[in-house]
């Protein structure tokens, strides 16, 4: 893209409603603008990091067998009567009526709809297992939206679902999404730590939230320093064998890790105190065993494999795609701007052009524009070397190649990694192969 023609409306000054950094920052660095209270339009920067982490959520959603699918935000409120959700949900769920008359709700999550279209069609036991998900925008009339996109009230969220014939096989689809998860997050350069929390009713173990570590997180947290030692990538485990994701959630779960709400200080007292660990964290995911509570409320069971109708064994596995953009910020950022990792980063490189007009540097930058394309951002305004330098420090790009006269001259550029900050002298040809 080029700058002088994009709409990514920076910012000099600090937004007076931002209160977190990474709130800030992408107001500043135009990647989001608020149209109403908790609502955000996404624009063609943060447009594409959204669509960055999505990318990420759905190639490990599908590398664990999850299928994907599209439901829809709009969702009858029978289905919610259905399952006694209608009442219980109060005031965070938006009911709208269509010129019928008709109750409907825009969805603030999809366990009733999943389960109406699997028993509309999944009739044998030799169907399942399956786990299918999509990554649809949800809304949620919270009382308190803020933090920009991290407690917003319309959100991108990915969930998935999962249809077993017993408890034992729930345990393995709830192990996979836990591996799933962390491959997940570690992709988009955070380091999540899995973290017992409240199941309900149904109790157990059988429910965890994805922590990332941040100053600014709504939740105290409490872990052992072993997290911090952890082998994040998840390498070396298969995720279809139930052997390799008894022993993976084995490891994430032997040490002590709760948010404030599961904390118990009995058991955090007998780790040793130079283990103990202290922080805030954000929610990035939830993952969820709940047994037969929807398909039983609702009427959905499939023939066993003797006859007789079994209710399939659910859980729902959530991640906050557009939480995780402000999440993503939280923890890589520094006084000049975003550092975006170079998984979700909306344009690999910024093409810095310090003397726009000129005829060797306008003829070198549009060289290396036409070389990157869309992984590039040409910096081609007509504005001070200064402004240029901040407004890409800003926007975090992983990489910075200024053309200057001096070096353009010589037929070299100078290659910045905005992580670290060093700059080297190359030419053309090495800058372009670091870079891409
Ligand atoms: P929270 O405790 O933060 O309200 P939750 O328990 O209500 O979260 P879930 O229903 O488990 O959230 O939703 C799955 C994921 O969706 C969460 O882990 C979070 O990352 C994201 N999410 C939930 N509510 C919001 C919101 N209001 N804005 C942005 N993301 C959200
Ligand atoms: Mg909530």
């Amino acid at each position: 893209m080029r700058l002088s023609r994009s709409f990514v409306p920076t910012l000099k000054e600090t937004p007076a409603e931002a209160q977190i950094v990474s709130h800030r920052l992408m107001l500043r660095a135009g990647l989001v603008r608020q149209t109403a209270a908790g609502i955000y339009a996404w624009l063609p920067a943060g447009f594409r990091v959204l669509q960055n982490i999505a990318a990420i959520v759905r190639a490990e959603q599908d590398a664990a067998g999850a299928q994907e699918l599209l439901m829809p935000t709009i969702q009858p409120a029978e289905l919610w009567r259905e399952s006694g959700r209608y009442d219980d949900y109060g005031k965070e769920m938006l009911r709208l009526n269509d010129r019928h008359e008709r109750d409907l709700v825009y969805g603030p999550t999809n366990e009733e709809m999943i389960t109406d279209l699997f028993r509309q069609s999944v009739k044998s036991y030799r169907e399942l297992p399956q786990i299918v998900y999509h990554i649809q925008w949800k809304f949620r009339d919270e009382v308190r939206p803020r933090f920009g996109v991290m407690r917003g009230r319309e959100f991108l969220m990915k969930d998935a679902y999962s249809f077993d014939l017993d408890y034992e096989g729930a345990v393995v689809s709830y192990r996979r999404m836990m591996l799933a998860y962390m491959r997940t997050f570690r992709r988009m350069g955070l380091k999540a730590i899995p973290m017992q929390a409240e199941s309900g009713p149904i109790g157990g173990n059988m429910s965890h939230e994805f922590i990332i570590l941040a100053p600014t997180g709504e939740s105290e947290v409490f872990y052992d320093a072993a997290f911090e030692e952890i082998d994040y990538s998840a390498s070396g485990f298969d995720i279809f064998s139930p052997e390799d994701l008894a022993r993976f959630v084995g490891l994430m779960t032997t040490h002590y890790a709760a948010t404030d709400e599961k904390h118990e200080p009995g058991t955090w007292e007998k780790l040793a105190p130079e283990r103990q660990r202290r922080g805030r964290g954000i929610e990035v995911g939830h993952i969820f065993y709940f047994g037969t509570k929807y398909s039983a409320a609702m009427g959905f069971t499939v023939a066993g494999a003797d006859g007789r109708p079994v209710a399939p064994e659910m859980g729902s596995y959530g991640i906050g795609v557009s939480r995780l953009v402000g999440a993503v910020i939280e923890a890589s950022h520094d006084e000049a701007g975003i550092i975006w990792p170079d998984a979700v980063a909306p344009f690999r490189a910024a093409i810095l052009n310090l003397r726009q007009g000129d005829g060797t540097c306008d003829r070198l930058c549009e060289e290396i524009y036409a070389k990157l394309g869309l992984a590039a951002l040409y910096d081609d305004r007509e504005e001070r070397a200064g402004v240029k330098f901040a407004d890409a420090d800003l926007m975090g790009h992983p990489w910075q190649i200024i053309v200057g006269p001096r070096g353009a001259a010589a037929g070299t550029v100078e290659l910045k990694r905005r992580a670290g900050g060093e700059r080297q002298e190359l030419s053309l040809d090495s800058a372009l192969a670091r870079v891409l």
